[in-house]
């Protein structure tokens, strides 16, 4: 630590210290974040920011000094141990600046005894700006978006970009779609004007993200000074090259890019070219309907559970992540989807070459996120070697993959793979050790042979430590001190060492000068000694500043091939995707879907991915296929009624599944598909409450359903579960039957709807385009057998008691509400309800079923033994088990 503890405390109360004065003058530049000051091997955290991290970190706060008479508090991290602590600051949603020494301290003290380091911030480390792979998920994106709102016409836009891998997108949005935009980037962190945190629906299109918030001044996103900040970053002299952008797409990306200059404080990584996402290319999914479908994560959050799960066999990170991608914006465009369709096929068709190509696939590492390092002067020499093996791993893979039949999305990729920069692999191959360290700053990493002045170096450096061994025999010999050793350590550097009752042996005339006395030992130095102690650390330092000026040459070599590098590492990523879809096809049986622009939805033997794959691992009887159909010239609807737990959820979603994998280009699980491309896709399905955004069961329901009638086209798909069932009875039957008939006769798409009201069944009559289907189920000796099919016709009854009876509820409690409803059932019939149920016996609770007796427990036991099954030592037992259940009753 260049200061003392001292160097806090000013006798005078109102003085700072030159030190006090610098922290708190870094940390003005950084008000939202916590200041990482460097002192030595610890970073240290002041004030509010040490109670801040020490309260998340749960490490220990301590005091240090006082300013303006009050007592410092402060906490700390060791150097070696950041990553880890960071962590969890980010995840807790903290900001962290990091504050290094820019100096030796030793340079400071030559300005005078209480002159202060220099120091200053060299990244600002966000949730939206991480590149190091302890700090990332290897399997998710990463996204830092931007949103902005232009004055006056208020026109929108997002940008997004993961700097851990290069990607860079924009898009022109609006206020109804930016909460889709949002739910589908699921980006950790965005940036906006301070403005816009008035604006309710931005608000609330933030708050279903968890992403952290970073807003920033207005003058900040300015259109003009984007489009500067675009050429230059780009090295480009007209951005008409890489499309036609408005002025809002021009201000996010230019704030984005701003931002990233700030964070990173210059060392902005490499970014591919932005890529504008158009209008009517993907299909809409609104943020209900993906949480609802479980699409990537799960109801409680987690990827496990979610369609992304049961789908991703992909052998990368980078596939895992594209893959993500693919998902989550499925296609819009029929030709576009067929392309992706052809390329799984291929894979799907030939499972050698699949085999091969996922085999090269999992030797290439995760290039695009080694580049990110690399480019922002965070990379090591594993990040070099990582891109060589994949460079060459990339050539191999396009070699056995080019084939002239090969469909358009591969040659594609082929050519891109062709393109990476073998020449460098290879010499970069060549270069690097076969074992790596860590950090460049080690050195070793460059292998011997391949640089004569290194090579050189290292000799020397090596062979002057075997002259040390020697000079310690020699000394050994010459004082007769068998236990003299030649030891090191940073503060005397090398020096002898023997115990003090031999140190008599070593004396000055003889060329040994003391150095050190210690408990039991003294240790000595001679001029030899220094002398090769100094040839050695020339040696060591040569050799480590001839490889560190190496790794500047090899990286600067990898920055002018960045481009097709990074093309190179997409190609790698979307080519693990269509392969793994292929081998996905095969093992859980998938059909290729027809995709066309026609408004067809004819699905045979449809399954749903999830709940097949759930009743597999449980071993449970097999999943019950079935057929849709809701094509047409207009929308078909289907009204499904059914019993509770009969499988309505379970078909609405998997029709909403399969149009989902198809768009994105995924066989499907069917044994036969034809889909007329979706514009959007809607989903109601269950009912949750909103709390935290102050909405009721029924308000959120209703919500969801006004966006599903305002927002829904002809060519939409809809998926509406039980609409109606957060109110009193006749309140829903009406806003259902109501929301059906607008359905049908006006927005006419093509729609599955779920319901308990029977009564809906009367809308046929008036509605042609409206079947009705039920899921078939069996009574049996009173309790009921569901069959999971769906069959043309409408549901007699609900089943909801027994239902209930199967969840366990007492039986005296089904008895009576058997009762209830035979009563409510009356009514129908003209009586009111209200006199029926007054007619109604008190509720009277059954006898407590008894307790089992011995006898009982007796038996259940024979019936659980298998003679047959059992070892003779398990026989014993189990006639041991019998005797003292017997006991019990004596
Ligand atoms: P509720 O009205 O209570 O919401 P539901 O009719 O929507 O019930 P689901 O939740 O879809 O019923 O299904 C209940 C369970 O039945 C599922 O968890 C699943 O285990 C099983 N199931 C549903 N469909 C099938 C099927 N086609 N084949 C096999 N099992 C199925």
């Amino acid at each position: 630590m260049d200061v003392p503890a001292s160097g806090f405390s000013a006798p005078d109360e109102a003085r700072v210290t030159p030190m006090m004065a610098q922290y708190l003058a870094v940390k003005a530049q950084h008000p939202g974040a916590l200041l990482f000051y460097r002192m030595g091997d610890f970073y240290e955290l002041f004030f509010e920011d040490a109670e801040k991290a020490s309260a998340t970190l749960a490490i220990a706060l301590t005091k240090r000094g006082k300013h303006l008479g009050q007592d410092i508090p402060m906490c700390g991290v060791p150097v070696h141990a950041m990553d880890h602590y960071l962590q969890k600051l980010i995840r807790h949603g903290h900001k962290v600046a990091v504050c290094e020494q820019l100096e030796d301290p030793a340079e400071a003290k030559k300005r005078g005894a209480k002159s202060v380091v220099k120091r200053d911030v060299v990244r600002l480390i966000t949730p939206g700006t991480l590149t190091e792979d302890t700090l990332l998920d290897s399997a998710s994106t990463n996204y830092l978006a931007c949103l902005v709102v232009m004055k006056g016409q208020g026109d929108m836009a997002l940008a997004y970009a993961d700097i851990s891998t290069g990607a860079f997108h924009v898009l022109a949005t609006n206020r109804q779609r930016l909460p889709a935009e949002l739910a589908r980037l699921m980006p950790s962190e965005v940036i906006l004007a301070d403005n816009l945190l008035g604006d309710t629906v931005v608000q609330q299109a933030l708050a279903t993200t968890q992403a952290a918030i970073s807003p920033l001044p207005q003058s900040r996103f300015d259109s003009a000074n984007a489009e500067q900040r675009l050429l230059t970053y780009f090295g480009l002299s007209t951005l008409s090259g890489l499309g036609e952008f408005g002025r809002a797409e021009m201000a996010a990306m230019g704030a984005l890019l701003d931002y990233l200059q700030v964070t990173q404080v210059g060392q902005v990584p490499h970014l591919r070219s932005p890529q504008r996402e158009e209008d009517g290319e993907a299909l809409l999914i609104d943020a209900a309907t993906r949480t609802n479908l479980e699409i990537t994560r799960s109801m409680r959050g987690s990827r496990d559970g979610s369609l992304l799960s049961v789908i991703d066999r992909t052998v990368t990170s980078a596939g895992a992540r594209a893959l993500q991608n693919m998902l989550s914006r499925p296609l819009a465009r029929p030709e576009a989807i067929n392309h992706r369709l052809d390329a799984v096929g291929f894979f799907h068709a030939d499972e050698t070459l699949n085999d091969v190509t996922r085999r090269f696939l999992k030797q290439a590492a995760d290039s695009e996120r080694a580049l990110s390092r690399l480019s922002a002067k965070r990379g090591g020499p594993r990040d070099l070697k990582a891109l060589a093996d994949a460079i060459r791993t990339a050539h191999a893979l396009a070699a056995s993959l080019h084939q002239d039949e090969a469909p358009l999305r591969l040659r594609t990729a082929v050519d891109v793979l062709l393109a990476a920069p073998l020449q460098l692999a290879d010499e970069l191959a060549a270069a690097l050790a076969d074992e790596l360290p860590h950090l460049v700053r080690d050195g070793g990493f460059v292998r011997s042979g391949f640089h004569e002045d290194l090579d050189a170096a290292r000799k020397l450096r090596d062979e002057t430590r075997t002259v040390i061994a020697a000079l310690q025999t020699r000394y050994i010999n010459d004082t007769a001190v068998k236990s003299l050793k030649i030891k090191h350590n940073n503060i005397l550097g090398y020096f002898i060492e023997v115990p003090q009752a031999q140190a008599d042996g070593l004396r000055k005339e003889n060329g040994f000068f003391h150095r050190q006395t210690m408990a039991g030992a003294m240790r000595f130095a001679t001029e030899e000694l220094s002398g090769l102690e100094q040839k050695i650390a020339h040696a060591a330092g040569r050799a480590l500043a001839l490889e560190l000026s190496m790794f500047e040459d090899f990286c600067q070599a990898v920055m002018t091939e960045r481009r097709s590098i990074s093309a190179m590492a997409a190609a790698l990523a979307e080519l693990d995707c269509y392969a793994s879809l292929g081998f996905l096809a095969r093992e859980t049986r998938l059909t290729r879907p027809v995709v066309d622009g026609s408004l067809a939805f004819e699905i045979r033997e449809g399954r749903h991915s999830v709940v097949e794959a759930a009743l597999k691992s449980q071993g449970a009887a097999g999943f019950m296929s079935n057929d849709c159909a809701l094509g047409g010239d207009e929308g078909q609807i289907w009204l499904l009624t059914g019993p509770n737990m009969a499988g309505k959820s379970t078909f609405l979603r998997q029709n909403a599944l399969i149009l989902i994998l198809a768009q994105m280009g995924s066989f499907v699980p069917a044994a036969f598909a034809h889909i007329g491309v979706a514009d959007r896709l809607f989903s109601r399905v269950g009912a949750a409450d909103d709390l935290a955004r102050g909405r009721s069961t029924f308000m959120v329901e209703m919500v969801e359903t006004a966006a599903i009638l305002n927002q829904a086209t002809a060519r939409s798909l809809v998926i509406l579960d039980e609409i109606g069932r957060g109110t009193a009875t006749y309140d829903g039957l009406s806003i259902a039957w109501a929301t059906l008939e607008y359905l049908h006769g006006k927005v006419k798409p093509r729609a599955l709807f779920a319901t308990h009201y029977h009564e809906l069944t009367a809308l046929t009559a008036t509605c042609p385009r409206l079947h009705c289907m039920a899921m078939a189920v069996k009574e049996w000796n009173g309790d009921i057998i569901f069959l999971h099919q769906v069959k043309q016709g409408s549901a007699d009854r609900s089943y909801g008691i027994q239902a209930a009876k199967l969840a366990g509820l007492p039986a005296s409690v089904i008895a009576r509400a058997q009762d209830v409803l035979t009563r409510l059932e009356e009514a129908r019939d003209g009586a009111k309800p209200q006199d029926l149920l007054a007619d109604l016996p008190l509720f009277k609770a059954q006898a407590p079923t008894p307790l089992p007796t011995w006898k009982d427990e007796l038996r259940s036991h024979l019936e659980t033994v298998s003679p047959d099954m059992l070892t003779p030592l398990q026989a014993l037992e189990a006639l041991y088990e019998l005797k003292r259940l017997a006991k019990g009753g004596a």
